[in-house]
């Protein structure tokens, strides 16, 4: 079968690899049907992630159709569609029992480095094991399509996880800064709590244009000083919440001094290089932070929402290539030609 592979000097390679196997009674095989481009992908490209050996396949946000299942997987059986998570867990130690499944120490992303992409072959590929099956998948029902069943494993997951841990209460305002797949998913599951008012943060139209379809107020941060923007919209306050989604150091200073005081900042962009923090001058307003990994195990939840029609995803999807043009994709979406948002590969 044809893969995705990483290769040394920062590139990606289209290479003929073997098939999987199963290697344990609880892994399965996934064929499969629609893997997303995502960030992380570039990311690991330039080396920014550790621990990415050259000769891995990468790709990490899929779904597909089960092909073998292991003697011990009860669950779910061949010919089923499934959405899979970013990052497998156990489901059995102590960070898995606390509901915190993305710090699994036998399968997330700082234990067995049991990522897709990352310690797991990846999915830009036809066939990917998949381990810990029965805790980790997600049946896709029949009347959700591939193209939204394919945010399920990270971009709604993170997206959510950052409204989830910005603590929005009923009422509030709230800013995301960022107007790409994850802080669009941020923002519709931002609705589910309840805010009255969300500004969404960009600078390129067709992003912001997509917020507001999807009930945010866009800010053009080509149009002046963002903070005054926000300020002056939430009657000098500040917003009660703001989501960083897009990892810039930049972007996050701005997002501390957007919150009111006693405000809450959450993070999910993941970080190049460190980051300032103000404490000498924060302490005095009381802002709060959270930070992290999305936690990938509310997928049969966040399904649910698509299941009833109440979240639509398609919109996200600007672009569909064969795994053939993969290269050509992965060049589009790294430089953000013509208007890309989320880009798909099918095999
Ligand atoms: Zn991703
Ligand atoms: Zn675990």
């Amino acid at each position: 079968m044809k893969a995705v592979v990483l290769q040394a000097e920062n590139q990606f390679k289209i290479e003929e690899v073997h098939e999987p196997k199963l290697l344990k009674n609880n892994d399965v095989i996934v064929k499969v049907t629609k893997a997303a481009i995502c960030g992380s992908d570039i990311h690991a490209k330039h080396g920014l992630i550790p621990g990415i050996a050259p000769g891995t396949i990468i790709g990490h946000e899929f779904v597909g159709v089960l092909e073998e299942t292991g003697s011990e997987v009860t669950r779910f059986k061949p010919g089923q569609r499934v959405a899979v998570p970013a990052a497998t867990w156990c489901g059995i130690c102590r960070s898995c029992k606390r509901g915190e499944v993305q710090y699994c120490v036998n399968g997330g992303v700082w234990g067995g480095g049991e990522i897709f992409g990352k310690g797991l072959a990846g999915a830009q590929t036809s066939y990917v094991r998949v381990p810990y099956a029965d805790t980790c998948l997600t049946r896709i029902p029949d009347n959700v399509p591939d193209d939204q069943a394919v945010f399920v494993g990270d971009v709604f997951s993170t997206g959510y996880h950052a409204a989830y841990e910005g603590k929005i209460q009923m009422g509030d305002t709230l800013v995301i800064f960022g107007c790409g797949p994850i802080a669009l998913g941020a923002l519709v599951s931002a609705w589910q709590f309840g805010p009255r008012q969300i500004f969404c943060v960009d600078m390129l139209d067709n992003r912001l244009a997509l917020a507001e379809h999807y009930g945010a107020i866009p800010i053009d941060a080509r149009q002046g000083n963002v903070v005054e923007q926000i300020r002056e919209a939430t009657g000098g306050e500040g917003t009660d919440v703001a989501i960083e989604a897009i990892g810039s150091p930049d972007t996050f200073q701005l997002a501390l001094k957007s919150v009111r005081r006693g405000g809450m900042v959450s993070v999910v962009g993941l970080f190049p290089t460190a980051v300032e923090f103000p404490l000498n001058d924060l302490a005095y307003y009381g802002v709060r932070l959270s930070m992290g990994l999305g936690n990938l195990s509310r997928m049969d939840q966040l399904m649910s929402l698509l299941e009833s029609g109440k979240v639509d995803l398609s919109p996200l999807i600007s672009h569909t290539f064969s795994l053939d043009q993969a290269l050509d994709a992965y060049e589009l979406f790294e430089n953000h030609k013509d208007r890309c948002i989320k880009v798909l590969l099918e095999p």
